[in-house]
């Protein structure tokens, strides 16, 4: 594997709470929290002045309130954060040949082999006081031979900073550090890892990969790797997807409602399923029909920024409703979702029902164990032949037998 790779992460600093003070100056210096503003909303971003109090995100808003009194609190706008991710992906793409946006607010790039013109670190410095200087957004970065170290570097230069890991140098940048740092450490794995009596990164390094596969399984072998400053995974180039749709031509044309609005359901859910795995969120919905005399009539309707089943399904039965007015055979029914925009796992957050988010969570879960089918909605069973591709892979869609028996 190429060691002489050159990969920065760049991670814009407190990205909503910027935003926020791009359009409002006198929120600068303020403690801000951004997130859903009900009793059961969850913090989704909260500027540096909050965490002196404590604060973070995904904390229930009601506690951050509490441990701080005087924060200004904000419900967020997804719109906003897009134009401003899109103004930032906008530069990024105009200067590096290849770059991945991981989230609305995150990149890597690629500056292999860029080193014999310019030098890789001269390069990142510029991109990143580019972005500064035209959006007026604070950006950190991480510069090194891979993502993981990369991203870790990128936390600690934060805020508004950058840090380059010389090649070589890696494992004695990460020793110090706290194993909750290592990107896929979450709480369960840092709880395990702590009753192993593992705190610092360095901990790890000295382990045997055995010995952390015996425990872990095959997370800890990605995790011991990961803590040793190895990582092969490549920078994905983005393409941007602004819409996701799936249609069904019947084999026989029918009138059942039953059969009809089951497909309907079971569309719905597992375009929305997608979204999530894709961390994308829709603002439109569209609902086609078309009656066997091919006469095809659609209806469309924009919603505030989701990918939860609960909100998008009952929208697309209204429309199907709306557009069902025939008395005539049906003879495909499609769905599609449109307006697209990334980072569906931060703004989830501000979902203010805790309930159906966790639901959606604990579903999709099961889904990515058990197969895209183990957990379905009841009226969807019918409906078989939904297509499983991911469409936010970059890999193309497979080719479908347009008409099923
Ligand atoms: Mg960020």
């Amino acid at each position: 594997m190429n060691q002489n790779r050159s990969i920065v992460h760049m991670d814009l600093d407190t990205f909503f709470v910027s935003c926020e003070r791009r359009l409002d100056s006198r929120l600068e210096g303020r403690p801000i929290l951004i997130g859903g503003t009900s009793d059961r909303g969850v913090v989704a971003s909260c500027s540096y002045e909050a965490r002196k109090f404590g604060v973070h995100s995904a904390m229930p808003m009601r506690m951050a309130k509490q441990l701080c009194p005087e924060a200004i609190v904000l419900r967020g706008n997804t719109g906003t954060y897009t134009k401003f991710s899109n103004e930032v992906t906008d530069i990024i793409k105009e200067n590096v040949p290849m770059y991945e946006k991981s989230s609305v607010d995150e990149f890597y790039i690629d500056l292999t082999g860029m080193d014999k013109f310019f030098g890789c670190h001269k390069l990142a410095s510029e991109l990143r006081q580019k972005i500064i200087h035209e959006t007026g957004l604070p950006i950190s970065f991480g510069l090194s031979i891979n993502k993981t170290v990369s991203k870790i570097a990128t936390g600690e230069a934060k805020p508004n900073n950058e840090i380059r890991i010389l090649n070589g140098t890696e494992k004695p940048f990460l020793a110090p550090l706290s194993v909750k740092k290592i990107p896929m450490v979450g709480k369960v794995t840092y709880k395990s890892l702590c009753d192993l009596g593992v705190k610092r990164i360095k901990t790890i390094q000295d382990m045997p990969m055995e010995l952390m596969h015996k425990v872990l399984g095959k997370n800890g072998l990605v995790i011991w790797k990961k803590a040793n400053g190895i990582d092969n995974s490549p920078v994905i180039q983005y393409h941007e997807r602004k819409s996701i749709s799936t249609e069904r031509t019947f084999g026989q044309d029918t009138t059942n409602i039953y059969k009809l609005k089951g497909l309907v359901i079971a569309m719905a859910e597992n375009l929305a399923y997608q979204l999530r795995r894709g961390n994308k969120l829709t603002a439109c919905i569209t609902f086609k029909i078309r009656y066997s005399d091919f006469q095809t009539y659609t209806q469309q309707q924009r919603i505030p920024y989701t990918a939860m089943d609960h909100n998008i399904i009952p929208i697309v039965l209204d429309l199907f409703k709306k557009l069902y007015n025939r008395r005539l055979l049906v003879r495909l029914v499609g769905v599609r979702f449109s307006h697209l925009v990334e980072g569906g796992h931060q703004i989830n957050l501000f979902q203010d029902d805790e309930t159906q988010l966790n639901l959606c969570k604990a579903i999709d879960k099961m889904r990515k164990r058990y197969g895209d089918r183990a957990v379905i909605n009841a009226a969807g069973m019918e409906a078989k032949t939904i297509s499983r591709w991911n469409p936010f892979t970059g890999e193309p869609p497979p080719l479908l037998a347009n008409r099923h028996q």
